[in-house]
C-alpha cells in the first residue's frame, strides 16, 4: 500500500474508535475565563483543564520577571549548558531549587531542564542501563515509560500502589542496580503514591527511588516544596524531578539529587548535553514564581485551591459515574466508555465549560473519564457552575 494511504487509513481507524484527538486554539493568556477560536468565531469558555494550579501562568509578577529577564538577557541562551549556554540566571535558579529540597536530600544539588519530559528521560537513560532493573508503577507518566525504554534496563511494572508485589519482585531481583520509579501525584487519577513505604523498600534493597512530582511541586508540602516535604522524607537515594510549567506557571523542570548524581547527569545525560539551554529569561520568571510559591502569597493561594477542591467534592453527585477519591487539584470522574465520555465533554462545552475527556492510551481501556483540574484562580461561583452542570448531566444519565 502507498505509505500515505496507509497512514490515512490508520487515522480513519482512530476516528472510528472515538480516539481522534483535536487541538483547540486559545486566544489570550492562560486563565479560567478564556477565549477559544473555532468555526463559529471566538467563544468564551470557562476552563477546568489547565495545570496552572495557583494561577501563576498569567500572574503580573511572573510576567514582569519574564520581561525583565528578556530585556537584560535577551531571547535565547545561544548554546547547550556544557558549551556556552549556562547563564548566571540558570545557575541562581538551580541553587535556589537545591536549597528548597536540601532538607530532604543530603548533599542536594539541582539541575534545570527545558521540560519535565526531558528531565525524566535524562535521569532514567543515564542512571539506569542494561545491568539495571527498573520497578515502575503501573500508572506512571508516559515520559517515565519512554525514559525506561531509552535506558535499555529491564522493566518490571508493578500494579498501582501494590507494595506487596513490589517487595516480592525486589526480593527476587538479582540485578546489579535497582531503581524504583513513580509519579508522586498520579496525573490521571490525582491520588498520592505511598512514598514513605517506597523509600523504605528502596533502602532495604539498595535501590534508587526516583520521584516525578510534576503535580506536587508548588502545591504540596510546607512552602510548596512538594511531595518529599509533604511526606517528610529524607534520603541520599532519592532522585526528585519537579516540573515548572504546572503550578509554577512558566516552563521547565529540575532534578534534585545528591551532588554525585547531578554530576553524573551533567557528564552523561544525553538530553542534557545535546540540547540548547532554555532562555535564561525563563529562569528569571521562575525566580519570580518561586518568590510567590515559597512566600506568604503561596500559602494564601494553596488555601484557596484547597477550598475549591473541597467545594467541588462537596457539591458533586454524579452517580452512575464515579468521582475518584482524590485530595489534589486533579479530580477525575470515571465514565468508562470512550464515546460517552466525549459526549459528556461535548455537552459541557455546549454550556461554555471546558473539561478534558481523557481516553486510552492515556488511561486504561474502559476507564475513560472527565478530568477536572482546579486552580486557585477559579472563583467559588465558577466551581458551583461546573458542579451544577455535571450533576444535571449525571441525572440525565440516571433517567435513561
Ligand atoms: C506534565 C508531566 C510531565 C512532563 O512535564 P513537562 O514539563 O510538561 O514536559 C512529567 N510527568 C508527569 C507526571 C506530568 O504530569
Amino acid at each position: 500500500m502507498d505509505p500515505l494511504q496507509e497512514l490515512r487509513s490508520r487515522l480513519g481507524q482512530l476516528q472510528e474508535q472515538q480516539l481522534l484527538r483535536t487541538r483547540r486554539i486559545v486566544e489570550g493568556p492562560c486563565r479560567p475565563q478564556t477565549t477559544v477560536l473555532g468555526g463559529e468565531g471566538p467563544r468564551p469558555m470557562l476552563a477546568f483543564c489547565s495545570n496552572d494550579y495557583l494561577g501563576l501562568a498569567a500572574h503580573p509578577a511572573v510576567v514582569a520577571g519574564l520581561e525583565r529577564g528578556a530585556r537584560q538577557l535577551g531571547a535565547g541562551s545561544g548554546a547547550s549548558h556544557l558549551i556556552s549556554g549556562h547563564h548566571l540566571a540558570h545557575h541562581r535558579l538551580e541553587e535556589r531549587l537545591a536549597q528548597l529540597e536540601s532538607p530532604h536530600i543530603p548533599g542536594c544539588r539541582a539541575l534545570f531542564f527545558g521540560t519535565g519530559y526531558l528531565a525524566n528521560i535524562a535521569v532514567l537513560a543515564s542512571l539506569a542501563d542494561r545491568e539495571t532493573e527498573i520497578f515502575s508503577e503501573e500508572l506512571n507518566h508516559a515520559s517515565l515509560i519512554d525514559g525506561i525504554r531509552m535506558s535499555r534496563a529491564r522493566r518490571q511494572v508493578y500494579p498501582h500502589a501494590d507494595l506487596a508485589t513490589l517487595a516480592a519482585r525486589l526480593r527476587a531481583s538479582t540485578a546489579r542496580r535497582k531503581l524504583i520509579v513513580t509519579d508522586a501525584v498520579f496525573s490521571m487519577d490525582g491520588d498520592l503514591a505511598p512514598l514513605p513505604q517506597l523509600l523504605e523498600l528502596a533502602g532495604q534493597h539498595g535501590a534508587w527511588l526516583m520521584v516525578d512530582d510534576a503535580h506536587g511541586f508548588g502545591v504540596l508540602g510546607e512552602r510548596g516544596r512538594g511531595s518529599l516535604a509533604h511526606h517528610g522524607l529524607r534520603s541520599e537515594h532519592l532522585v526528585y524531578v519537579g516540573t515548572l510549567g504546572k503550578a509554577l506557571g512558566v516552563a521547565g523542570a529540575f532534578v534534585a539529587a545528591h551532588e554525585t548524581v547531578i554530576e553524573w547527569l551533567v557528564q552523561r545525560a544525553r538530553p542534557y548535553v545535546f540540547s540548547t539551554a532554555s532562555p535564561p529569561a525563563l529562569a528569571v520568571a521562575l525566580e519570580a514564581a518561586l518568590d510567590i510559591t515559597t512566600g506568604a502569597q503561596g500559602e494564601t493561594l494553596r488555601a484557596a485551591l484547597a477550598e475549591r477542591i473541597a467545594r467541588l467534592r462537596a457539591g458533586l453527585a454524579v452517580d452512575p459515574w464515579r468521582l475518584l477519591p482524590s485530595t489534589t487539584a486533579i479530580q477525575p470522574i470515571i465514565i468508562g466508555d470512550n464515546a460517552a465520555t466525549m459526549a459528556a465533554a461535548g455537552a459541557l462545552q455546549e454550556q461554555g465549560l471546558w473539561v478534558a475527556g481523557i481516553r486510552p492510551p492515556t488511561v486504561p481501556q474502559g476507564s475513560s473519564r472527565l478530568r477536572v483540574t482546579l486552580s486557585a484562580a477559579h472563583a467559588p461561583a465558577q466551581i458551583d457552575q461546573l458542579v451544577a452542570a455535571l450533576n444535571a448531566l449525571a441525572a440525565q444519565q440516571r433517567d435513561r
